[in-house]
């Protein structure tokens, strides 16, 4: 199909967000944008535009997996979890220590990258945001997924000085895409952080960070004790009778909020002792930094669900991510929304928001993501339920929907557009 040739989309439910849902609605889609929505009789076309009629499905913006490491979806299934936090990270440690070096690394990760995005596609999902610690020589492929490319980096022997050099061709080479990630409280010293979040702020880069996913975390930051010291020391990353040169979650919201958009990512235990206040002090920055939860990832590393209550009460915009398939069998958000609704912890229309708009919001691609609204790029997925239903929210959310296509800038990327 020419994507100049304009195109009507009808379907028995379009779901904008943000605004109110559609019966037996219409988009108009021209040169990859919406030009049009309405309602029943289609108006402000010409009788050779293409008019595809989807039948009982439901039309959603395409799906923001806002939190996710795509160089391990090339994995089979996720590292095992036995010793919670620490005792996964050890294992990604093994596993990236393992790894060839050279050509062969690059072509793992080049197949793992196009294998995440093509899996995500089928998910629904056309906004990712990745957290990146390499970027291949020849970029993300160009066709796929609108991406937000945080740049990660870790270290707790950085104690000073310029970012490395290339950390700043990194970012130049990621364009309107970049982002900065400093890993987690436990893995970045003072120096390094600071390093990072003037770059963001010179750059006026969005950033996010792990922040408070474990008890083992708050330990050792605020005493340098407990199982991260012990695997610390083992791997040489920090000796065990030295203090790292480490902050608390609630120091890190506070240099987080120097820039103008970011996110917490998981915040399982924000607010725990000894760092009390990190919550309020979150609640404090919401209009700059959001939380990312990926609560199938928190189940499995940390027994329990995210606090997503305590974020939607404070006013945070809580979006949703899958993070990597080494602690995920999938790259769904929809599983993760599933996991949430079926849980009670929010509602369907909660969960909504969490994988479009608020998500988008979290990724800093809210002016062309998370919503459907007349000049929007037409980024879009078409579900079909597979039975009856009467309540579109409830059905985006069944186990048996299927995601038909999946639409970014108006072009198919993944599945048919064809009238049912
Ligand atoms: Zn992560």
């Amino acid at each position: 199909m020419s994507r100049a040739q304009p195109l009507y989309l009808r379907a028995r439910w379009i779901v904008p967000v943000g605004q109110r849902t559609i019966e037996d609605g219409w988009l108009r889609i021209e040169r990859g944008r919406i030009a049009a929505i309405g309602r029943r009789k289609l108006s402000g076309g010409s009788p050779r535009d293409r008019t595809i009629d989807l039948g009982d499905a439901i039309i959603l913006p395409g799906l923001v997996n806002a939190h996710t490491h795509l160089e391990f979806s090339d994995l089979e299934k996720p590292l095992d979890a036995e010793g919670g936090l620490p005792g996964w990270i050890a294992r990604v440690v093994a596993l990236r220590r393992a790894r060839p070096s050279g050509p062969e690394e690059a072509a793992r990760l080049a197949g793992s990258l196009r294998a995440g995005l093509a899996e995500s596609l089928e998910a629904g999902v056309t906004t990712i945001g990745d957290i990146a610690t390499a970027i291949p020589r020849e970029g993300y492929p160009s066709v796929g997924p609108r991406l937000r490319i945080y740049r990660e980096a870790l270290g707790l022997s950085f104690l000073g000085g310029s970012l490395p050099g290339f950390m700043a061709r990194d970012l130049d080479r990621l364009g309107d895409s970049a982002g900065i990630s400093p890993h987690a409280p436990m893995t970045v010293s003072r120096a390094l952080g600071g390093a990072l979040l003037r770059e963001a702020a010179k750059r006026d880069l969005p950033v996010t960070m792990h922040l408070a996913e474990s008890l083992a975390e708050l330990a050792y930051v605020t005493g340098g004790g407990g199982p991260f010291r012990d695997l610390f020391a083992t791997l040489g990353a920090w000796p065990a009778d030295r203090p790292p040169p480490v902050l608390p979650p609630s120091d890190w919201i506070s240099r987080l909020a120097r820039v103008r958009r970011g996110s917490v990512v998981h915040g399982t235990f924000l607010g725990e002792p000894p760092d009390a206040t990190a919550l309020d002090r979150l609640a404090r920055h919401r209009d700059r930094l959001g939380v990312v939860v990926c609560p199938r990832t928190t189940r499995l590393l940390s027994g329990q669900l995210p606090p997503v209550e305590r974020f939607l009460a404070a006013g945070i915009r809580v979006a949703l991510g899958t993070d990597s398939r080494a602690s995920n069998p999938d790259l769904s958000v929809l599983g993760e929304a599933r996991e949430l609704v079926g849980s009670g912890v929010v509602s369907p229309g909660e969960a909504l928001r969490m994988m479009t708009s608020d998500a988008a919001w979290n990724v800093a691609h809210e002016v062309r993501a998370g919503s459907i609204a007349v000049g929007r790029p037409a980024d879009l997925v078409v579900l079909a339920p597979s039975g009856p239903f009467t309540d579109p929210l409830d059905a985006i959310l069944r186990p048996d929907t299927r995601v038909a296509a999946t639409l970014r800038a108006g072009r198919v990327l993944h599945g048919h557009v064809t009238s049912g």
